[in-house]
């Protein structure tokens, strides 16, 4: 393939990552959006495997082969509910490669060939890109464990640990100096250090970040690993790498921003570990009230004689991948004329947009899924709310209780309608681990059980 054929080649995959960013705005052309980046990665693959001074193609496909079998496996296999852990491991994969391309292109004969001022910018890029590289790999892993339950969720919060971060920071700089005066590959060593220090950041970074910021933390690994990814296509000389990895790093930190912004977060707390602390220090208000309960029928009941309906899914509705006998259950209100929305919070769930993705897979038409902001003003006007898995985001104390860790963050304000339901298992607590006093409202009332076994009880009961 020629440079000229490459080139035209790069600018189209970069032309189709665009408008597959674009597509995925909405729910309407998200599906349209996914295939501009599927179509686009395979040109970009094909471009860069079929390039010019690229040699073995054989072992490249067969590698390419396998590993997107494992890939097809893994994706399959991967539940709904495990997507973030599987994204922020990828997202540690993106790193580890920019570590290894930059290893690798620090030791490539052909790279320390290049005149001087060519090969000091080229240092640059290599210290550059392996330091993103090393902090998104193991914040990715940090990130992976805290959403797997594997590592306690809580901030881990150690006095000084800013000053710690600072002067490894400055350390780091300090060996980017004799890194780039070091003669030959003599600067091995600095590199190898800064690799450590970058990878022990990394680790601290995410372990100071509380489990109610976890959504902006798997978004901004989503951006470090766009700008490794870019870091490595400067390393390379590779254009299509440079673009494709500004685009994710500036759309990661964009949604990151929008994510702060729909939590009343500042981003720049959220990012050096401040919010979760009082999580830690833990004077939670007590709660005051009565916690009562329902039974199936009686749930059916109140739907039979309420006019306006409004459903907010959790966490606990993908777990029990309640979303069909759910959409049954919408239908089967609407024939009796009752008018029946969903209410969904920009972080519900474990993923931005896991509830939207859940309900259409369900097939619930957009026109009924309302976001936080469009629904608040007409639940004081609503009959029953039912919360189902859902938790932390329907916690009042979000708004009334400060020294609650989740205090400012926008919440549904379920407790305004006539009559709330709350479906989960028991009384435990939500993803931030907070108490919610929604459960002691007058006019709440429980449902103990699967989500997916109580809709499909209720139904029977709608049904009889
Ligand atoms: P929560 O985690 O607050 O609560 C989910 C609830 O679902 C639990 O209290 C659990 O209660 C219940 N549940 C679990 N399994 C079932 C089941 N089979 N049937 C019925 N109920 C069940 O979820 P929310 O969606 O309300 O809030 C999301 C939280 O996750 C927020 O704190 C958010 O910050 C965080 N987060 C969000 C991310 C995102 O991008 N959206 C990413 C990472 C974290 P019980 O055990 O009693 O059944």
């Amino acid at each position: 393939m020629t440079i000229g054929i490459q080139t035209a080649a790069y600018v189209f995959a970069s032309i189709l990552f665009i408008l597959s960013l674009g597509g995925l705005s909405s729910q309407e052309s998200a599906k349209r959006g996914v295939f501009y980046g599927i179509v686009g990665m395979a040109i970009a693959i094909l471009a860069t495997v079929l390039g010019q001074g690229v040699h073995g193609q054989v072992y490249i496909i067969m590698a390419i082969a396998i590993a997107s079998v494992i890939g097809i496996l893994l994706a399959r296999k991967v539940e709904m509910t495990s997507m973030p852990q599987l994204v922020a491991i990828l997202h540690s994969f993106v790193g580890l490669a920019a570590v290894l391309v930059g290893y690798g292109s620090y030791l490539d004969p052909k790279t320390q060939a290049l005149p001087a001022a060519e090969h000091n910018i080229h240092l640059i890029e290599v210290f550059i890109g392996v330091f993103i590289g090393a902090i998104t790999f193991t914040g990715s892993i940090i990130a992976w464990g805290k959403l797997e339950g594997k590592i306690m969720s809580k901030p881990l919060l150690y006095p000084g640990r800013h000053a710690v971060n600072i002067i490894l920071l400055i350390a780091s700089i300090v060996l980017g100096v004799l890194f780039a005066g070091a003669e030959g590959t003599n600067g091995l060593l600095y590199l190898y250090i800064m690799t450590a220090f970058a990878g022990f950041i990394g680790v601290m970074l995410v372990m100071a970040i509380g489990g109610a910021d976890m959504p902006v933390v798997v978004s901004m690994l989503n951006s470090y690993s766009g700008w490794a990814a870019s870091a490595a296509g400067f390393m390379l000389g590779n254009d299509l790498l440079i673009v494709t990895g500004a685009l994710v790093g500036s759309s990661g930190a964009i949604l990151s921003i929008i994510m702060c912004e729909a939590m009343n977060r500042s981003f720049i707390s959220v990012i050096l570990g401040g919010f979760g602390a009082v999580a830690a220090s833990g004077d939670a208000t007590a709660m005051e009230g009565e916690v009562t309960a329902m039974n199936h029928e009686e749930v059916a009941d109140f739907l039979k004689e309420a006019k306006s309906i409004v459903i907010v899914p959790g966490y606990g509705m993908a777990v029990a991948k309640a979303q069909y006998p759910i959409y049954d259950m919408v239908q089967t209100l609407q024939k009796a004329g009752k008018k029946v929305r969903f209410a969904i919070h920009p972080v519900a769930g474990r993923l931005p947009g896991h509830m939207n993705v859940l309900l259409a897979e369900a097939n619930v038409p957009y026109d009924i899924v309302m976001e936080m902001d469009e629904i608040n003003p007409d639940l004081p006007e609503t009959d029953v709310v039912m919360v189902i898995g859902a938790n932390d985001v329907v916690n009042p104390g979000a708004q009334d209780d400060p020294s609650s860790p989740i205090y400012g963050m926008p919440v549904i304000e379920a407790w305004k309608a006539e009559k709330v339901i709350i479906m989960k298992r028991s009384m435990s607590v939500g993803y931030a681990g907070v108490e919610n006093p929604l459960f002691y409202k007058p006019n709440a009332e429980m449902l103990y059980g699967d989500a997916k076994d109580s809709v499909e009880k209720i139904l029977g009961f709608l049904k009889a």
